[in-house]
């Protein structure tokens, strides 16, 4: 590789990136230099991150192994979190590391974090639904208080994250044998508010089918070790507890100046390029697309990996982008532990057992696609 190879780096090997990192030898074939930086060796596929909470897959079955396959490939992999960009040096600076990572090219797919503010204090018994990696702690924490007495756990919450991780909790106790917890979900006022009447309804007829129990008394307010606070002031005991409510971009660009949306997401325009600067594109839950704004679903980050694969290898190359069209609306499928499942698209809206076969082989089928690299 010579001095003066362009040097293309990805900042999380996120969903977007699925495509780009399946085709890293085609840069490197062009001589272009490829960096990738990630907190942790590995990927998880957060659509089965509940299914693993529950015991339905392994670890290494929802996992891709970014390392390998960037090194493999010929690229560089760098173990650690990007914290800043500075755009006119082209740099990115790391967390707790003085490494200054060059850039000519930057593609940004770091994802989302669930808020803390809520969280008061330090507790190990208080996991939120991102990273994936947390409900693996989860899952051995729950075994290990389950097994000795009859322990409560609590989700806090009411969207597709927060009912698959109560309905999974079910599953793992059930089949683990231990002591059933008492599970109680914390809908806010309004349990799966904003989503179809029909998905609300399946999903409130399952859940309390289990024994779940739904709390619509009001928001949580604050999250401490071993209790919870509403906004009405009732306070509730909980040896467990999961923050599952809404997600919001990596803070990285607003950190860094960079021009972001309402919700501090990397604004980007048609072609996933940040509306001020043409060598520098995202994908995935960390952006904000400009025409129209995208729901925090995998889904789209999906959609997005051709596209920007082809752009990061026209930036590189001096050639035009292509647009993003989101595309129309996309299947939802609920994984609520069981076997049990939610499927809803246009007018179609059913749950069982087929609707989790449905997801089962969907997720599978991407998971072992892009595992195979
Ligand atoms: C429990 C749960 C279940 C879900 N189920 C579904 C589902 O079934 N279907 C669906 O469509 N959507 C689902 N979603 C939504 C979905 O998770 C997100 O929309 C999707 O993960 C977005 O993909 P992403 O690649 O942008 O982000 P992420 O999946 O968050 O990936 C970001 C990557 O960037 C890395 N990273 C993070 N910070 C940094 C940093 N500072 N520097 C470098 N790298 C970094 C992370 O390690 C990670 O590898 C679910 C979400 C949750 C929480």
């Amino acid at each position: 590789m010579t001095e003066q190879a362009k040097k293309l780096v990805l900042i999380g090997g996120g969903h977007a990136h699925m495509v780009t990192l399946a085709k890293l030898e085609t840069f490197v074939a062009k001589g272009y230099a490829v960096t990738v930086i990630q907190p942790s060796e590995y990927h998880y596929y957060s659509g089965m991150g509940p299914g693993m909470l529950g015991g339905t897959y392994r670890p290494e079955d929802i996992r891709f192994a970014t390392r390998r396959l960037v090194e493999e490939k010929g690229g560089t992999f760098i173990l650690g979190k990007a914290y800043r960009i500075d755009p006119h040096k082209q740099l990115v600076f790391l967390e707790e590391s003085k490494e200054e990572i060059p850039y000519d090219v930057l593609s940004c797919n770091a994802g989302s974090y669930v808020p803390r503010e809520m969280i008061k204090g330090e507790s190990q018994d208080i996991f939120t639904a991102k990273p994936i990696e947390e409900l693996l702690v989860a899952r051995k924490r729950i075994l290990e208080l389950a097994a000795a007495r009859e322990i409560t756990v609590a989700v806090v919450g009411s969207g597709p994250s927060s009912i698959e991780i109560a309905g999974n909790i079910h599953q793992l106790c059930q089949q683990q044998g231990s002591h059933m917890p008492k599970i109680q979900l914390f809908g806010g006022r309004n349990f799966m508010s904003g989503r179809p009447d029909k998905v609300r309804k399946l999903a409130r007829t399952i859940l309390v089918g289990k024994g779940i129990e739904i709390i619509e008394a009001g928001y949580v307010q604050q999250i401490e070790r071993n209790h919870l606070l509403l906004e009405n002031g009732e306070s509730y005991p909980a040896d467990v507890i999961f923050p599952a409510v809404g997600v919001k971009p990596s803070k990285i660009f607003a950190r860094s100046g960079l021009p972001i949306g309402p919700d501090g997401g990397l604004l980007v325009d048609e072609f996933l390029r940040s509306s001020r600067y043409e060598n520098i594109f995202g994908g995935g839950d960390c952006i904000h697309f400009v025409p129209q704004p995208l729901d925090k679903v995998g889904v789209y980050a999906v959609r997005q990996n051709n596209v920007l694969y082809g752009n990061l290898m026209a930036s590189l190359d001096g050639k035009n982008p292509e647009k993003f069209i989101p595309g129309g609306k996309y299947l939802l499928i609920y994984n609520l532990g069981d076997g049990d499942g939610i499927l809803s698209k246009w007018f179609v809206t059913f749950s069982g057992k087929l609707a989790f076969y449905i997801k089962d082989r969907i997720d599978r089928k991407f998971i072992e696609t892009f595992q195979r690299h």
